[in-house]
């Protein structure tokens, strides 16, 4: 049943129609729990808030469905536009962005130009800029523009996930750009010819992918709610003692809420990502996907 609903959610999620008509209709069915509004103003409220209760923030502008150079740029200059917002309002936040949102998927050439403008602008205002990782079919043409970029450019990172075999090849071609890594466990459908089927060689790998890239030296943005990765990484960092200025843990806005202040009180720096935007539904459904049993809270939201 589970299993089935997963790939219900993530199929709903690439849907184009549903997210046109999710567009129309605004937040609801619960999302504004995962998502911080639909403005640049919201978003940054948000960032306040939590900015105030210890953690900070990456902001991600949801851009999905991107099929023209028009929608690139536009998703673009949106980036470029939450940047300054950043800058102006002082908020302790970077940004997280999806390259497939800048025209990845129309050329090469035209993401390039998009990244390079953004990481212009970053770097201007100090502002570090994580590039999110997606399906296996946009990985290795990721990781090859991550590692030209950043011949460029020292503001930018990118996210490995653990439940791909090729991971532990790519941690190891990535060692020498003394990469800042995101470490999630993977979010997408992916087939098992190229990722882990099980959820228990998935968690394997992650906590070797944590201890190889902490052990390096390199820092490592460890993105999970699970409180078994979170004790390993702590015991981790104390057995070797890896200073806390070497890592962070990252959430998603909305969830594990009291397991987020639980590590700001412990000392830990915590990062929480959060989403806006008005292309909120794909970013929704990946959520509903991780954790079926978020569809009851929704369907309590529909109810009241
Ligand atoms: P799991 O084993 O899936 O979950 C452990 C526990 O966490 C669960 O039992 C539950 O208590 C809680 N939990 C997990 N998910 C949810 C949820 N949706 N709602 C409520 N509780 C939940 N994936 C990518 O593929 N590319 C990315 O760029 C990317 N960036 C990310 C950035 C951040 C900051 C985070 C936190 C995750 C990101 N992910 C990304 C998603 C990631 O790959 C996982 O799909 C997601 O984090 C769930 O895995 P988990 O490590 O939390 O552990």
């Amino acid at each position: 049943m589970e299993v089935l609903m997963r790939t219900m959610f993530q199929s709903l999620g690439k849907n184009h129609s549903m997210n046109k008509l999710a567009k129309k209709y605004g937040l609801r069915m619960g999302a504004a729990r995962f998502v911080a509004g639909d403005s640049t103003e919201s978003a940054i409220q948000t960032s306040k808030e939590l900015n105030n209760s210890g953690k900070v923030v990456t902001l991600d502008h949801l851009g999905e469905f991107v099929f023209t150079e028009e929608e690139a740029r536009l998703s673009t200059a949106m980036c470029i536009q939450t940047l300054e917002a950043i800058a102006e309002s002082g908020v302790q936040s970077n940004l997280s962005l999806k390259m497939t949102s800048l025209g990845l998927d129309i050329s090469k050439e035209l993401c390039m130009e998009n990244m390079r403008r953004i990481l212009h602008t970053a770097r201007m205002n100090n502002i570090f800029v994580r590039i999110d990782m997606e399906d296996y079919l946009h990985c290795q043409i990721s990781l090859d523009m991550y590692k030209e970029l950043r011949k460029e450019f020292d503001n930018v990172g990118i996210v490995i996930q653990a439940y791909l075999y090729r991971t532990e090849q790519d941690m190891n071609d990535l060692h020498q750009y003394q990469a800042n890594l995101r470490l999630v466990k993977g979010a997408y459908k992916e087939s098992p010819e190229v990722s882990f089927p099980e959820k228990k060689d998935v968690d394997e790998n992650y906590k070797k992918i944590i201890k190889m890239h902490l052990l390096n030296g390199h820092y490592t943005a460890v993105a999970s709610h699970d409180e078994e990765m979170i004790q390993y990484t702590k015991r981790l960092v104390r057995e070797n003692g890896i200073s806390n200025d070497q890592f962070e843990f990252q959430m998603l806005y909305g969830i594990c809420v009291e397991l987020q202040d639980r590590l700001v009180k412990e000392g830990y720096k915590v990062r929480v990502y959060v989403p806006y935007g008005i292309d909120w539904f794909g970013y929704f459904m990946r959520r509903l996907a991780e954790r079926p049993a978020n569809v009851w809270f929704v369907l309590k939201n529909f109810a009241k």
